[in-house]
């Protein structure tokens, strides 16, 4: 039984070594450019459902890559259109099919030679000869911000998406038997958008990953999806400056206070707490609060450093102004 070879690489004008997305791109342009929708006159029509055809069938094998693989057995000795009578050896591959129901559903006969009817990729994603092994999906990378607060305690937040999946009703081609998907508009994928809760762990830092399962690109052939991660960022904070795993805060003090000390309330990230500032603080000296900072990776809490910055009054009153003078005296005496 002779039949005509196909040289699918001609068809859609690839290399023998063209990678699976410049085979696509090749298939996609060369599919709306012939798709017969788009051709008027029955000589030009006919010509475009004729190369339509070609262009699919090739896509079939050479984007299979056990059809691919396959075809390739073959040899680059054949030329398009030559007589080929298949190898003895083709064993249960060899098998004769008539071509599908006429009209455009039809693939070569040197196609269903080659891989029978079930090698068809529209008969179904479970069908034989099609890649139908279940593939795990891609993982997701995204950001998320939480303020610092979030990142202590911990925390819910709510999460909207927008990601893609495969359009189910032309499994990713963006063709269906006759033309685009409509479904799709012939891109082979459709936008998803989803809202997610979102667990913060407690203890997060900047740049860590919250990881969520199943949550990432779709699988293929009833493969597990993949999963999200979100890289965590620190949105800053209107008191607090993060430094590792120990935080710094000012805290703004009158000069008496400065020079005979006090005791005051300092804010914390887990709440305020009574400090005592020494005798003689002068502008920019560091006080440190031992654990009160952030989770450290390893266990356990970083530090949280008081900064003082002396304020000087601008609006003092009378007798405050004589206490001043006053004590400027005693100072030169
Ligand atoms: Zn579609």
């Amino acid at each position: 039984m002779a039949v005509q070879y196909q040289d699918y690489y001609e068809v859609l004008g690839v290399g023998r070594d063209a990678e699976a997305k410049d085979i696509k791109a090749a298939y996609r342009k060369l599919a709306r450019k012939w798709h017969p929708d788009l051709h008027t006159g029955k000589k030009k029509k006919d010509e475009a459902e004729e190369k339509f055809k070609q262009i699919n069938e090739a896509y079939e094998v050479l984007s299979n890559p056990e059809n691919r693989e396959k075809y390739d057995r073959l040899g680059k000795n054949w030329r398009n259109g030559d007589n080929f009578t298949p190898p003895p050896d083709w064993g249960e591959g060899v098998r004769y099919y008539s071509a599908g129901d006429g009209d455009m559903g039809g693939f070569s006969d040197f196609f269903e030679t080659l891989f029978g009817t079930g090698g068809r990729r529209t008969a179904g994603p479970d069908m034989g000869g099609y890649n139908s092994r279940p593939m795990r999906g891609q993982d997701i990378e995204s950001e998320i911000e939480v303020t610092l607060e979030e990142a202590y305690h911990g925390g819910t937040r709510s999460l909207s998406l927008t990601s893609s999946k495969a359009c189910s009703a032309c499994q990713g081609r963006g063709i269906v038997d006759r033309g685009f998907c409509s479904r799709c508009g012939g891109t082979g994928s459709i936008p998803e958008r989803k809202n997610l809760e979102v667990k913060i762990p407690p203890g997060v830092s900047e740049g860590s990953i919250i990881r969520l399962k199943n949550q990432g690109g779709e699988g293929y052939a009833g493969g597990t999806r993949g999963d999200l991660h979100l890289k965590v960022r620190i949105s800053p904070h209107p008191i607090f400056t993060v430094k590792g795993s120990d935080l710094e805060s000012e805290v703004v003090v009158m000069p008496e206070q400065a020079v005979i000390g006090d005791k005051i309330s300092a804010a914390t990230i887990d709440g305020n707490v009574n400090v005592t500032i020494p005798p003689g603080s002068h502008s920019g000296r560091k006080m440190r609060l031992k654990g009160k900072g952030m989770p450290k990776k390893g266990g356990g809490r970083g530090d949280h450093y008081l900064v003082v910055k002396i304020d000087i009054p601008q609006d003092l009153t009378e007798e405050e102004k004589q206490l001043y003078a006053s004590l400027k005296d005693l100072r030169r005496k």
